[in-house]
């Protein structure tokens, strides 16, 4: 903690909060799959001066001057941002995922124009057109959904004539709580078919494919592709939008994220993404990429084992989708609870088709991406996930406790790495 002196001596109250949380982040065991631990260097970047400059525009075509610095912090993340994906074109100053979406939106269709996507039930996120978000009642959105729960198979047959009748102008594939990979060519081709872009929204998986653990969507025909920075990529909070030749799209979406939507860029996250660009061009990261695909299914095979039905019947990335209502009658937000009184975080997830409602749901969501960059392995997935079923199933104060133990003896022994270089 001795990152934080000015702020212990000027303000102690948000002080106390930072290291109440830095504990909690130590202490317990993060398995929320969008999250995970950034480097030293890149919190050191969003704790930089560029946070003071305003360069609103492009690396040089700004509307105010001094920006010697910032274009050349600017240039080398896109330059990092297209070698990592093999793009020809990116911008990086979306200001997070759903940002990039809704420039991604602005660039690529008008008003009333439709779209089609992954249902949100599915696995699809709330930026593809939830009712309570604002870009819903601006685009017509259109939905696929997978035709067998038990394998996560996806409908392309429903898929293709969905997109034949309703006519998109945009196909877009991607998900927070799917498990499975997508069939990247199938559904490239069908957006080839119907005149549609093909966007492929890789916010949780970019990491799994800058790695080479997943398909890369570039490879089978997609034209563009949005994400975050700070899930599997382990960069800072943020996003971006990556065209893979299209320099007419690629200019569409410069100007749909500035002026289109945005401000000035925050340069100081720029930085910090170009630091953690640069982490996942190391071999290094290709490894990491690896392990946290094997310790998921290292966990799914610890809950089939358990007589636990997994949405998708398991997973082949880094996240598993649990209906804990169904098979071991606790809900969603109850499990939730009692695995974080354990020190084990996750989220409560609605699971396709729920027979819940979504606040308390029948399902809970993790994944291996945050316990993967602590150095997890197999074994210690294993016994995670262990940890995790005997506190589900039995629900009783004393295997609470032990399993506290177990997590906070498991953390100790894993610090959290301050460099991956
Ligand atoms: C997380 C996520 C987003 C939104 O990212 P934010 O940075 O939270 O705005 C968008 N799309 C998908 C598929 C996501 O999983």
């Amino acid at each position: 903690m001795d990152y934080y002196t000015h702020i212990q001596k000027e303000d102690p109250d948000i002080y106390g909060f930072i290291e109440g949380e830095e504990k909690r982040q130590i202490e317990g065991l993060e398995l929320i799959p969008s999250e995970n631990y950034v480097s030293l260097a890149v919190r050191e970047a969003m704790a930089s001066t560029l946070t003071n400059k305003y360069s609103e525009g492009y690396p040089g075509k700004r509307y105010y001057g001094g920006q010697e610095f910032t274009d050349k912090v600017e240039l080398l993340a896109i330059e990092r941002a297209k070698q990592l994906f093999g793009a020809k074109y990116a911008n990086v100053q979306p200001l997070g995922g759903a940002n990039a979406n809704i420039a991604l939106y602005m660039a690529l269709m008008e008003p009333g124009d439709t779209i089609l996507g992954m249902d949100l039930s599915h696995g699809g996120h709330l930026t593809h057109g939830h009712p309570v978000t604002y870009i819903s009642k601006i685009f017509n959105f259109v939905r696929y959904k997978m035709k067998n729960i038990e394998t996560g198979e996806i409908d392309y047959d429903a898929l293709r004539e969905t997109a034949k009748k309703e006519k998109p102008k945009v196909i877009l594939a991607g998900f927070s709580a799917y498990p499975r990979e997508l069939e990247w060519q199938k559904i490239a081709d069908i957006a080839k078919e119907v005149g549609a872009y093909a966007v492929a929204d890789v916010a949780h998986i970019a990491g799994l494919i800058a790695g080479g653990a997943q398909k890369n969507p570039f490879d089978y025909g997609f034209d563009v592709m949005t994400t975050t920075t700070h899930k599997t990529l382990r960069g800072p909070r943020g996003g971006m939008i990556v065209t893979r030749e299209n320099e007419e799209v690629a200019k569409k979406i410069d100007k749909a994220v500035f002026p289109g939507l945005q401000g000035g860029p925050h340069m100081h996250q720029i930085a910090a993404k170009a630091i953690s660009f640069r982490e996942a061009l190391q071999p290094s990261f290709k490894t990491y990429a690896a392990k946290v695909v094997q310790n998921a299914s290292a966990m799914a095979e610890v809950f089939k084992a358990g007589g636990v039905r997994m949405i998708t019947g398991g997973t082949s990335n880094h996240l598993i989708l649990a209906d804990v209502f169904g098979s071991l009658g606790i809900s969603g937000q109850d499990a939730e609870k009692i695995l974080d009184e354990a020190g084990i975080t996750l989220n409560k997830n609605t699971i396709a088709d729920d027979v819940r409602k979504p606040m308390d749901p029948s399902g809970i969501r993790f994944g291996t991406p945050a316990m993967t960059t602590r150095g997890f392995g197999v074994e210690e997935s294993k016994q995670v996930a262990e940890l995790m079923l005997d506190v589900l199933q039995k629900r009783d104060a004393a295997t609470v406790s032990k399993a506290r133990e177990a997590v906070k003896a498991l953390a100790a022994s894993h610090p959290i790495p301050e460099s991956f270089v």
